[in-house]
């Protein structure tokens, strides 16, 4: 398994598959001024099953598919089968809006998808609305049981806290672990890319201690989880008799750089080193200039060895190149 300069084993991979998104997240894409990866700079399905082989072969284990919003990928199936029979990968997840389940879920399980992280800012139709512009609560809550009824466990809720948006609504989101088996992890507002969704990720910035202060109060508290996976980026808790976990993920007040074990691959071929700052190496024009699996992983090592840790989030200070849709969180 490959290890960086600060001794940290690298084995997951989480690989943008496209740029494009039906939603319009409030900190994650401006309605305005966007460009997207033009389709034949994308990775191809080919391309991407040859990046996985090469870092399978240098121990990586786990994947995860994001965006964008991973479901509006047309050959997606094709992805998600071809990653999931590359000999040494375990585990194949996704990230979604989860608009787009209620379609897809059972063929993505068919072809090899384990694991699903839905992303749900609110219960109330109107502050998702406002949050998510575009969002409809009844249809992601569709595609939320289409991926329980295809058998995807353990279900994962993202739900981004933004101040004046949606921070009172994680008391109704942390009560869903009460009856379901679900995760619902609050994360915490990273001002990525410089522009207007980086400027209100600052200014509407909760931290994960509020979030937590506001559940305590109102359903009574949380009790700390132990063990985990020391790169679970998620703080685990459980309210008293409930069936699912309650986490948070605190990445400007709680860094946890010093467990990480990402790397990630965006859309247009990039391996990006760590999703707050902005280093990138080119793995595309390797492949397109005739390269192979062999020169996949010489990259894939270089890129390893480069990999930064730490950040200045508290301070404000971030990336300038590309914004969270570009990368893939
Ligand atoms: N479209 C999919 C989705 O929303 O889950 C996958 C891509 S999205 C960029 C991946 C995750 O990034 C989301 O689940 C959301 O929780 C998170 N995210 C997006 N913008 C963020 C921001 N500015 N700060 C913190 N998390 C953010
Ligand atoms: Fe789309 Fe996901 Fe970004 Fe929201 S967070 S705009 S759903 S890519």
């Amino acid at each position: 398994m490959p290890k960086d300069p600060f001794q940290r084993e690298i084995d997951y991979l989480r690989i943008s598959v496209i740029d494009r998104c039906n939603l319009r997240c409030v900190y994650c894409m401006p309605l305005r001024g966007l460009s997207f990866v033009p389709g034949p700079e994308l990775l191809t399905c080919a391309e991407i099953v040859t990046v996985v082989k090469a870092a399978a072969g240098l121990g990586f284990r786990k994947v995860r598919l994001t965006g964008g919003e991973p479901t509006l990928r047309a050959d997606l199936l094709d992805i998600v089968s071809g990653i999931a029979g590359v000999e040494g990968i375990g585990d194949v997840g996704m990230t979604t809006n989860a608009l787009l389940l209620p379609e897809m879920a059972s063929a993505l399980v068919g072809a090899g998808l384990k694991r699903i992280n839905i992303h749900i800012d609110s219960l109330h139709p109107e502050r998702l609305k406002r949050v998510m512009r575009f969002g409809h609560l009844d249809a992601m809550l569709a595609g939320l049981q289409a991926a329980e009824a295809a058998g995807l466990r353990p279900i994962k809720i993202n739900c981004v806290v933004v101040r004046d948006y949606n921070d009172p609504d994680v008391v109704e989101m942390a009560r869903l672990t009460i009856e379901r088996e679900w995760h619902v992890r609050f994360i915490e507002l990273m001002p990525l890319g410089g522009g207007t969704c980086a400027q209100l990720s600052l200014s509407q910035f909760v931290p994960s201690a509020e979030s937590r202060r506001r559940i305590e109060a109102s359903l009574g508290p949380l009790t700390p989880l132990p063990g985990g996976h020391p790169s679970d980026e998620s703080r685990n808790y459980r309210l008293d008799g409930a069936r699912g976990v309650v986490g948070f993920i605190s990445p400007v007040s709680e860094p946890y750089c010093g467990a990480c074990n990402r790397m990630r691959l965006t859309a247009d071929g990039k391996f990006h080193l760590c999703l707050l700052h902005d280093d990138e190496l080119d793995v595309k024009k390797a492949l397109r200039n005739g390269g192979g699996e062999d020169d996949v992983r010489r990259i894939l090592l270089e890129a390893v060895s480069m990999k930064p840790t730490g950040h200045d989030l508290d301070k404000g200070v971030s990336t300038e190149v590309r914004s969270m849709f570009q990368i893939g969180g």
